[in-house]
């Protein structure tokens, strides 16, 4: 049987926690082994300090009123940090209890290690601030998507009428007659207009997809005003475009946010100056024949190469670059959603990105995408009086933006469609009760002010079952589903459009079954 003095001794020794006893100045009289190692003091030594010795010297200033209520209370409990030997800090939490040592009132405090109870809830705040950052890029995201969703109508309004213009000028008019070159210029400056939309689009996300045959040298050679003007001077940006370059089948804006992000990066990683390389060429069949195959999609592949000569990446950073948040900049510098953004473009394209990359020796991102072929993909002509595109048919437009809905009533009215308007959905209710010949087609805008356009839809086709409908929008698919109309469908027209585009969708909307 052991002496009950040393079977105490042995429990003591054995817990976790750092066990002192110190008297009513701090004295520390007693401590266990864990309190050695921990502090990295022998026994000896901490028994020449006192307890306020091993604080961190931003709380010692408390210390007195907290020894006088320790005692006081009987048992306490707070947290502090404690400071090694060797200058570490522990932040505790302390629980201490007054017991009677050796004849005098003594305090016992049991400290714990919470070095990882913090940790977690560092990283929860950061993890909570990170998200509060995107959130308000969120909120920006929502109003600059808005105002863009605007501008979608004006410009459908401004391009819809230079087209109806052109079309009564050209017949009367020679093709180089001044006139028209003013159309021509109205025109391109809204296309340009069209394109700076589509980024404020992009930027919110909240644009649908939009997928054509392009040519990324094009986009490229576009940008690189802009890219020269997101770079600081001192870096060298330098555009290789193969000649020969291979289509591909992509969105503009991806495209473009991929560059943009990329070049972003890259202008991040050099804030001394460089060189900023920008390559686009047909993938040699060896390196496609690879990725094709661990992509289970045969075929070209365009290669898209963006290489920096910045402060490069280690092995770590590397193998986190594409999570979203993931950023190695200071707080207000990195959102962590660029090379996510970027993955999750070129993952939708059934591309691929390979990264090398070496501290201080640069980084280089490699982009493939699926070439298209060419020739089966170029777009047949509009041929005037396209069989395609006329009608004869009632449709009822219903659209509350006027110069919108005027232009759609005289696309179509100029294709021989029978049209009835109205501004909103009540409106339409009206009209469509009080029409006797049948309505065969609805085309409305996805938000009308007093009602939904599937709503609308729905109401009236109660009364008249064999109606189609062609939603209308300036918004993107995650609006869309939420309204209730399938994005995949081929009920969707997006603003801005055009005449041809709006008459093709009513002829495949009035034959959809
Ligand atoms: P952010 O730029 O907001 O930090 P990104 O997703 O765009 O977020 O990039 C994530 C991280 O990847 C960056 O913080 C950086 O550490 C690293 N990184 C990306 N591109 C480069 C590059 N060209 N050179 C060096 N590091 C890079
Ligand atoms: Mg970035």
């Amino acid at each position: 049987m052991l002496q009950s003095e040393e079977r105490l001794r042995i429990l003591v020794e054995g817990i976790d926690d750092a066990l002192f006893v110190y008297d009513t100045a701090g004295r520390i009289l007693d401590c266990n082994e864990s309190a050695c190692s921990w502090l990295g003091h022998t026994r000896e030594e901490l028994l020449a300090l006192r307890i306020q010795d091993i604080d961190a010297p931003a709380l010692a200033k408390g210390f007195e009123e907290r020894l006088r209520r320790q005692f006081a209370h009987g048992r306490y409990s707070y947290e502090g940090l404690h400071v090694t030997k060797d200058g570490r800090r522990i932040p505790v939490h302390i629980n201490t209890t007054v017991i009677d040592y050796q004849g005098d009132k003594a305090i016992l405090a049991v400290v714990r290690d919470i070095t990882d109870r913090k940790r977690a809830e560092d990283e929860k705040r950061e993890l909570e601030s990170r998200l509060r950052r995107a959130q308000k890029m969120e909120a920006i995201g929502q109003l600059v998507g808005g105002v863009a969703h605007d501008f979608n109508n004006i410009l459908t309004a401004i391009m819809g009428n230079v087209e109806l213009l052109r079309g009564h000028l050209s017949q009367e008019l020679m093709g180089d007659d001044p006139r028209l070159i003013h159309l021509d210029q109205i025109e391109q400056a809204s296309l340009r207009a069209a394109s700076l939309t589509r980024q404020m689009l992009a930027f919110s996300r909240r644009q649908a997809v939009k997928r054509e045959i392009l040519n990324l040298n094009h986009i490229l050679t576009e940008m690189e005003k802009m890219l020269r003007r997101l770079i600081s001077k001192d870096i060298l940006l330098e555009l290789k475009l193969a000649s020969d370059l291979a289509l591909v089948h992509a969105d503009a804006g991806q495209i473009e946010q991929v560059v943009m992000n990329l070049v972003v990066n890259a202008r991040d990683a050099m804030p001394d100056g460089g060189r900023l390389t920008l390559e686009t060429k047909n993938a040699p069949l060896g390196d496609s024949y690879v990725v094709r195959h661990s992509e289970a999609c045969p075929g070209p592949l365009v290669l898209l190469t963006a290489t920096d000569t910045g402060c490069g990446m280690s092995t770590e950073t590397l193998e986190r670059i594409f999570e979203p948040f993931f950023t190695t900049k200071p707080n207000h510098l990195g959102t962590g959603l660029g090379l996510a953004t970027v993955y999750g473009i070129v993952k939708q394209m059934e591309g691929h990105i390979k990264v090398a990359s070496e501290l201080e020796h640069g980084t280089t991102f490699e982009i493939y995408l699926p070439a298209v072929d060419a020739e089966a993909s170029r777009p047949s002509p509009d041929l005037p009086g396209d069989p395609s595109l006329i009608g004869s048919e009632t449709v009822l437009v219903c659209e509350d933006e006027e110069a919108v809905r005027e232009l759609a009533a005289r696309f179509l009215q100029g294709a021989g469609y029978t049209v009835l308007t109205a501004e909103t959905a009540v409106q339409a209710i009206k009209i469509s009760a009080a029409h006797t010949t049948p309505i065969h087609l609805l085309v409305t805008d996805l938000i009308l002010p007093d009602m939904n356009g599937k709503k609308l839809a729905d109401t009236l086709h109660a009364t008249n079952p064999h109606l189609k409908t062609l939603f209308v929008s300036g918004y993107t698919p995650d609006v869309i589903a939420y309204h209730g109309v399938s994005a995949a469908g081929a009920d969707l027209l997006e603003k801005p459009f055009n005449r041809r585009g709006l008459l093709q969708r009513v002829r495949s909307a009035l034959q959809m079954r």
